[in-house]
């Protein structure tokens, strides 16, 4: 056997591969784990996220100092976020304004802050709490072999990691996913999306402060424009694909889904897929056809800062399909969008942190074995694959796509996620890691 150079490999330094190592080190001493990401660096980029209570839940259970830190850094959705059809009349609130009622209940019944938080600032809070070199950039894994004692990884340029096990937190693409399930790409959910993120400007039409929030309504189209803390603000645009084609822009998932298995970032998020000034083109033409109220801010924003990506999913029913078989193989599991890719409905990250609050939960509990593994992957699938049914549900209503695809009603949903209780870690690394969260530098990037 070689010698074994990591207790637990990571692909993916996302949110949920940061997540999990910090976990790890929360749940054992001295355990060995590395993350591999196959950026060079992180960059500013990635929409605002929405922190719900279930994710926050997730990460107190993980450490409740570093959720205290993050709960002082997301932001409160202000009253009055008003939605506009393509006339620029009145379509009533946006669905933000749900998010504060719920806030505002979630604070009074648990005293958890939730709310928004950009994907940047989430990776720089998770990145800052790790052990200094426990993340290897520039390492895009290419491909593994597993047996009975081990796993070895392979990264082109990079000499081979013999690690115990291997958690996959490598997007939504995931080339890990592949070589252990082989169940093929997500699948399309004919919807195409551009996004933006950029510093507040005053000719946007959105008053300045964190939490402002503008919808867009059009026919099986909608945006959304948000400001965060820091005087950024995030606009986000989702439109069906028969919508994109009537404005002659043609989206070839079955292209993009190969080409990004094949190569590069299978990150939704710090996407390279489409950026710049094609990407700006085409979503100028599609605004025009169908959110024309959103002209002069998309040809106001700098080409470069715009994103365009098709949305993917594993549907809810596909995901509990899984119960018996799980979806990892041996020393490797999933977690995250590699396991279950959703509608950016707002549930995505936060199950990505329940992944990790329970894997962890199960390893401590279970030893870093094989049946851990297994028994994590029983535990979450009837869970996520339930949240996933209904965040399908949610994404398609918002378009007008479905009325009858309600699944359980928004009140037996919001019970559903926050009575939900992750068992918090015992920590045996006592709060080594968190002096580097008090002071959320971020100088070494
Ligand atoms: C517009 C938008 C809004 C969203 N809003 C919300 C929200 O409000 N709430 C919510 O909960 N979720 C939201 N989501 C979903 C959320 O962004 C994802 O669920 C979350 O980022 C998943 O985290 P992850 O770490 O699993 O994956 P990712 O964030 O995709 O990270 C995967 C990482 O793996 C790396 N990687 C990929 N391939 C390799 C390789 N071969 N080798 C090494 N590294 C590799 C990538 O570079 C990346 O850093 C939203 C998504 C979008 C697009």
């Amino acid at each position: 056997m070689p010698d074994l150079q990591l207790d637990v490999a990571i692909v993916g330094g996302g949110p949920a591969g940061l997540a999990c190592a910090y976990a790890l080190t929360r749940a054992f001493k001295d355990i060995k784990v590395q993350v591999f990401e196959r950026a060079k660096s992180y960059r500013e980029c990635g929409a605002g996220i929405s922190l719900d209570i279930n994710g926050l839940k997730s990460l107190q259970a993980i450490d409740p100092i570093l959720c205290e830190d993050f709960q002082r850094s997301v932001c409160t959705i202000q009253a009055g976020g008003r939605m506009t059809d393509k006339q620029g009349n009145d379509q009533g609130r946006t669905q933000a304004q749900g998010m504060r009622t719920n806030a505002q209940r979630y604070m009074d019944d648990y005293g958890i802050k939730t709310g928004l938080i950009g994907w940047y600032e989430i990776i720089q809070k998770l990145y800052s709490a790790l052990p200094d070199g426990t993340v290897q950039f520039d390492h895009a894994f290419s491909s593994f072999s597993q047996d009975a004692d081990s796993v070895c990884l392979q990264f082109p340029n990079h000499p081979d990691v013999h690690t115990r096990f291997l958690i996959a937190a490598d997007g939504y693409f995931s080339p890990i996913r592949q070589e252990v399930l082989a169940d093929g790409p997500p699948q399309f959910a004919e919807t195409v999306m551009w996004r933006a993120r950029f510093p507040w400007r005053e000719d946007l039409g959105m008053p300045q402060g964190p939490g402002q929030v503008r919808g867009f309504r059009g026919e099986q189209a909608m945006g959304l424009m948000y400001s965060m803390p820091d005087d950024v603000v995030v606009w986000a645009l989702s439109v069906q694909a028969e919508r994109c084609s009537e404005a002659g822009v043609e989206y070839d998932a079955a292209e993009q889904s190969k080409s990004r298995s094949r190569r590069e970032s299978s990150s939704v998020q710090n996407t390279s897929e489409g950026q710049g000034r094609h990407a700006a083109e085409r979503c100028m033409q599609v605004v025009r056809h169908c959110l024309p109220q959103l002209e002069s801010i998309v040809q106001g924003t700098d080409a470069s800062a715009i994103v365009e990506h098709g949305l993917f999913i594993r549907p809810g029913e596909a995901v509990a399909a899984q119960q018996e078989s799980g979806w990892g193989k041996g020393r490797v599991t999933l977690i995250g969008d590699a396991a279950h890719p959703m509608r950016p409905t707002g549930q995505g990250l936060n199950t990505s942190f329940e992944d990790v609050a329970v894997l962890a939960s199960h390893l401590q509990d279970g030893g870093l074995t094989e049946q851990s593994l297994r028994s994590f992957e029983k535990e979450r699938i009837p869970r996520v694959s339930a949240i996933a049914i209904q965040e399908q549900a949610r994404g398609l209503t918002s378009y007008g796509l479905s009325e009858a695809a309600k699944v359980m009603s928004d009140s037996e949903y919001e019970q559903f996620k926050s009575t939900w209780q992750p068992r918090p870690l015992r920590p045996q690394q006592a709060l080594a890691a968190v002096p580097a969260v008090a002071s959320a530098g971020f100088q070494d990037l």
